[in-house]
């Protein structure tokens, strides 16, 4: 095989960022998968230029040059950016690959504007790319393995890539690992309620820590696990084996019920500093907070004496919530979650309005079925600049007003300063206000109460959200026009808007597995299905054997 000359850009914004949280942060965002694919392509002989997008670099000035392929990866929010940069680097002769969770999400709508578009990817799937390395146009070729891979690069392999990107961090730099893919839990909105949990080569994990040490003289690891520690006693005792306790920072997201108290001082011991547990609703998942059936009040109570616990223990935290749950009605989660606010004064509130992400959850498909899924453009699914899914108990105007409300009042100077008061280390604490005064608070505050304002006065606003017509409305298609720049111009034809139906009508259309399957079964079956495609597709005179799960 020829040398190729590669670009791998992780997209972390989807244009220029200004907000001091994002300064602060967007370098510690980067996805482990591009960093990993880097590894791979030079494993296997080729040269690899490799940018991290984080909003504050010229884009076109960073931009690797001369790229026979290059691979993009993206979230859903940074799609039209991707579809952007696809369009300029095929004008260029470059054969373009999507990875990512809009790859997975959308493949229908990648293969549009990409050459391969890739859901599970393995070391074997980037080869044959690699092998292959052919422009598939005007559809590209939806690829995938039929599982995650068992291993993957770690730091001491990835850090270059690694070292590249935390050197734009202005302050705290966050190395970004894997002890565990997939999880056992099951929420029906989550992209990893789907995905088998596997835990990773604890012998890696050692490595990697050791080498960290090398390097900086206090670390700060953030895990990417989607729930770190289901596997706790294995995990900790890996970190235990390689880290003396105290010198390395860990950041992880973690279910509170995997948060209990006898596990705390380990965890406290072993540097945790930061945990970000979901506890989403007032009224269902109670198996994620460990507070089984009991529902609205008494689950405030519980989880917030739960939080506490964590905070004495570990100085930050935050909790997230989803807006707009099916179990929601009237004022009442909202005001519940105001009470969690005042009673976990310590805790961060993290809040995502429900959105579907085309193929991420099973839940779609029924909100599909039901209709209830609108099609703002991709760059607006992040959770918060857009809720592309009907509530089923509210009103738009209703709805916003209390997400405004709970916003205001969980950012109030006097829910700040108590914040404050209630962390007790200082860089928590003045992260906290940060946050606050940042994107997160005051940001969404203005920008919420916009798109309030605009659904009283601007029927084109109005009829979009109830679903009466897929014209965006000035508001929204100027904000892209402003965050995409000169790349608004690249963007294809038709590559502003999708079907957001596609993940429904597929389904529809693809053979049904066989009956008396369970719902795992059936998505495996389905899995190595895509699997045997992709080996059709990429080997058509000898299809690769299809792994049995
Ligand atoms: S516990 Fe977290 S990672 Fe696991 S399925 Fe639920 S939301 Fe997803």
């Amino acid at each position: 095989m020829r040398k190729l000359r590669i670009g791998v850009i992780d997209l972390v914004a989807n244009g220029p960022a200004h907000a001091l949280w994002a300064r602060l942060m967007n370098a510690n965002l980067a996805s482990i998968m591009p960093q990993v694919i880097g590894v791979w392509c030079e494993e296997a002989g080729h040269s690899v230029s490799y940018v991290c997008y984080t909003g504050f670099e010229d884009l076109n000035a960073a931009l690797p040059a001369e790229t026979d392929i290059v691979f993009i990866g993206a979230f859903s929010e940074t799609a039209q950016l991707a579809y952007a940069l696809s369009a300029l680097y095929r004008q260029r002769g470059t054969v373009t690959v999507l990875g990512g969770p809009h790859a997975r999400c959308y493949p229908e709508d990648s293969v549009q504007y990409f050459d391969y578009v890739l859901g599970f990817t393995d070391q074997s799937i980037i080869d044959d790319v690699l092998r292959e390395c052919a422009p598939h146009r005007p559809i590209g070729l939806s690829i995938a393995a039929p599982r995650q891979p068992l291993q993957l690069p770690g730091v001491r392999a990835r850090w270059r890539f690694i070292k590249e990107t935390l050197d734009k961090a202005p302050a705290i730099k966050i190395v970004p690992m894997l002890a565990s893919l997939g999880c056992p839990y099951t929420c029906s909105f989550c992209i990893d309620s789907t995905v088998d949990y596997q835990p990773l080569d604890t012998n890696q994990l050692r490595d990697d820590l050791r080498f960290l040490l090398t390097k900086f003289r206090q670390p700060h690891v953030a895990w990417h696990d989607p729930n770190f520690g289901v596997r706790f006693d294995e995990t900790l005792g890996a970190i235990e084996d390689a880290v003396p306790p105290g010198r390395i920072d860990f950041i992880a997201e973690s279910s509170l019920s995997l948060l209990s108290e006898d596990r705390l001082p380990r965890l406290k011991r072993n540097g945790f500093k930061a945990v970000l547990p979901g506890i989403e609703s007032w009224y269902s998942l109670g198996n994620k907070t460990k507070s089984g059936r009991v529902v609205g009040m008494d689950k405030v109570r519980q989880v917030a004496d739960h939080v506490n616990m964590v905070l004495s223990y570990i100085p930050y935290m935050q909790t997230n919530f989803v807006l707009g749950l099916d179990t929601d009605e009237g004022p009442e989660p909202f005001e519940l979650t105001k009470r969690f606010v005042d009673l976990a004064p310590g805790a961060f509130p993290g809040y995502s309005l429900l959105s579907a992400f085309g193929r991420a959850a099973p839940l779609n498909l029924d909100l599909k079925r039901a209709g209830r899924v609108l099609p703002f453009p991709h760059h607006f699914l992040n959770n918060n600049l857009a809720m592309n899914v009907k509530p089923k108990n509210y009103e738009w105007g209703p709805f916003y007003d209390q997400v405004i409300d709970l916003t205001r009042h969980s950012f109030s100077w006097r829910s700040v300063a108590r914040r404050f008061k209630a962390t007790r280390a200082t860089i928590p604490r003045w992260m906290n206000v940060v946050r606050a005064v940042s994107s997160e608070g005051n940001g969404r505050i203005q920008y919420h109460s916009a798109v309030r304002k605009l659904l009283d006065t601007d029927a084109t606003v109005h009829r979009y959200f109830d679903g009466e017509t897929d014209v965006l409305p000035s508001f929204y298609a100027d904000r892209m026009r402003h965050d995409l720049g000169p790349f608004m111009e690249l963007l294809p034809e038709g590559g502003a808007r999708h079907d957001p139906n596609a993940y429904l009508r597929a389904e529809a259309a693809a053979p049904k597995p066989a009956d008396g399957l369970t719902p795992v079964q059936a998505r495996r079956a389905r899995a190595r299905a895509a699997a045997a495609a992709t080996a059709a597709a990429l080997h058509p005179a000898a299809p690769a054997p299809i792994p049995q799960s």
